[in-house]
């Protein structure tokens, strides 16, 4: 995965339109690959659309003409172009500077088109296999094959981030963020287990054993449950299983899965890639296609969760030292309340002509004034079921006050992990404070069910934890009546709460708030189940 060569630099003449002209269709081929990779994607698709636009960048386009017209053949004044690109963005006061990573591949890809090589990709070595990088872009992640690729191993990035949550979205095992992989040598054996996150070279015949034995299991359990159907445990307690969608592109995947409904909606991704927010009528359009598909069941639409790793050209949000503890979320809103009462306005229109049971919560709410301050905004437009997410820790803690003002809360779990242990979501080296397996963490969790167990309230759990199919009957045992995952996980972790009673949910969130560290919360919650 090296990107392409560029050959010598000579000094030949070039013909300056037409290397431009080369240049520039590239550019717009390779930002039309990254929007099909991206509706592949779907929810996960970002980064690629975030991608896509840079290829697009007329700045860009203008800067390759520059270094042709100082003689630079197409491919090397490219090259240049995206050196100069970067360093022009990042000083700019106005955009926040592009990804490194995210802007070299592009860079890899405009190039070895202009050089006749095939696009930066994964190696075909003819048989399935476990591929092992030091890191891997979302763009090329898009275009595994989960038949040739059986697992992903990366050294770098962390287990929420993009790369991994598209790993998982294509079904790929994956163990993003795991140092020292990258010394593994080719064709060497090695046992990769995507739940756990652990990675075993050589693994001897026993490990290779238990792993096969797992696997099958895990297998079985997806197989028994294709036909779909509410959500349970084995004596029969409901719990929801619901859908994490970005838009209509994801609808298709959650209602084959068996969906119950829609945990979450990361209205967001409308709004990325734009110099300008979409108009009213565009979002309510948007919005109703979502809504039509889950006539009869809930859409919980999250109002926009930008700023942070989600910038918006159209929202300046300036120089901020730390963007994660920034104007994010409904922060926003106190700098652009047209934009959030624009959404509400969106919402309650598309809500109206729509079967679908239509709630909204708003993202980044720390305190109850802010929870009162949204609530009153979504009731004005219209909207009736307003809840908001539970994400910063101060929000756990008084859980209880925020349902005094609110009708519903949802625990965004990536993100209250991330500020519970004050470690960056995308940092890979930082990954095991993460672990949703964290007693702490899930005693913040526990804390919020409690509140809305005390105030008889449903409680949904949003986030990468939710999917975990040994973590879902713990959070079932803290008192969660949902869970909201990828689609694709809905089967497995259906599979998992047949399994268990209620009264074993129950046993295995006591062992796992009792146990010193994640793996120890692991070991106790699992030997629930097999004394
Ligand atoms: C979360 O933080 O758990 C969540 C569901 O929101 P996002 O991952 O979009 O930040
Ligand atoms: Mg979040």
């Amino acid at each position: 995965m090296h990107g392409p060569q560029l050959p010598p630099h000579d000094d030949a003449p070039v013909d300056v339109e037409e290397e431009t002209d080369l240049a520039a269709d590239a550019l717009g081929e390779v930002s039309g690959e990254l929007e099909s990779l991206a509706q592949r994607a779907g929810v996960s698709g970002a980064v690629l659309v975030r991608q896509a636009r840079m290829a697009r960048d007329p700045s860009l386009v203008a800067l390759v003409h520059q270094f042709v017209r100082g003689g630079r053949p197409a491919p090397r004044a490219t090259w240049e172009a995206f050196g100069a690109y970067r360093d022009m963005r990042a000083s700019d006061p106005l955009r926040p500077a592009p990804d490194a990573a995210e802007l070299d591949d592009v860079r890899d890809r405009v190039v070895a088109r202009l050089l006749g090589e095939p696009p930066p990709g994964i190696p075909d070595p003819g048989t399935p296999y476990v591929l092992v990088a030091r890191d891997l872009s979302p763009a090329l992640t898009a275009t595994l094959d989960s038949g040739r690729v059986l697992a992903l191993v990366t050294e770098r990035g962390g287990p929420t981030s993009h790369t991994a949550v598209l790993a998982k979205a294509l079904g790929i095992p994956a163990v993003v963020g795991a140092p020292g992989v990258a010394g593994l040598a080719t064709g060497q054996l090695v046992a990769v287990d995507g739940t756990t996150g652990i990675v075993t070279a050589d693994p001897d015949r026993e490990t290779v054993g238990q792993m096969q034995a797992g696997s099958a299991q895990a297998g079985a359990a997806r197989a028994e449950t294709v036909d779909t159907g509410p959500g349970r445990t084995k004596d029969g307690q409901p719990v929801q299983l619901l859908a994490a969608v970005g838009g209509k592109n994801d609808v298709e995947e959650a209602l084959a899965a068996g969906a119950e409904g829609v945990g979450v909606f990361r209205t967001e991704f409308l709004f990325l890639d734009r110099e300008s927010p979409p108009t009213v009528e565009e979002q309510t359009s948007a919005y109703r296609e979502v809504f039509d598909a889950f006539a009869g069941r809930s859409v919980t639409t999250r109002t926009l969760d930008i700023g942070a790793d989600k910038p918006a050209s159209f929202v300046r949000l300036g120089d901020q030292p730390n963007p994660a503890l920034g104007v994010r979320g409904l922060r926003v809103a106190r700098r652009y309340p047209q934009l959030l009462s624009d959404q509400l306005a969106a919402i309650a229109r598309a809500a109206r002509d729509s079967k679908a049971d239509v709630r909204v919560m708003a993202p980044m709410v720390a305190t109850r004034a802010e929870a009162a301050w949204f609530a009153a905004r979504a009731r004005e437009a219209g909207l009736r079921n307003v809840g908001v997410m539970v994400e910063v820790p101060a929000a756990a803690l008084r859980a209880g006050d925020l349902l005094e003002v609110v009708d519903f809360v949802s625990v965004g779990a990536n993100d209250l992990a991330q500020y519970a242990f004050a470690t960056d979501r995308a940092d890979g080296e930082l990954a095991d404070l993460l672990d949703p397996w964290q007693p702490a963490f899930l005693d913040l969790v526990a804390t919020v069910l409690r509140a809305g167990a005390v105030n008889s309230r449903s409680m949904t759990v949003c986030g990468e934890a939710a999917s975990d199919p040994m973590l879902a009957p713990v959070l079932v045992g803290l008192g969660a009546s949902a869970l909201s995952m990828t689609a694709r996980m809905i089967p497995v972790v259906r599979a998992s709460l047949a399994r268990v009673t209620s009264e074993q949910c129950a046993l295995m969130a006591a062992e796992a708030l009792d146990a010193d560290g994640p793996e120890e919360a692991r070991h106790r919650a699992e030997r629930v189940l097999t004394s």
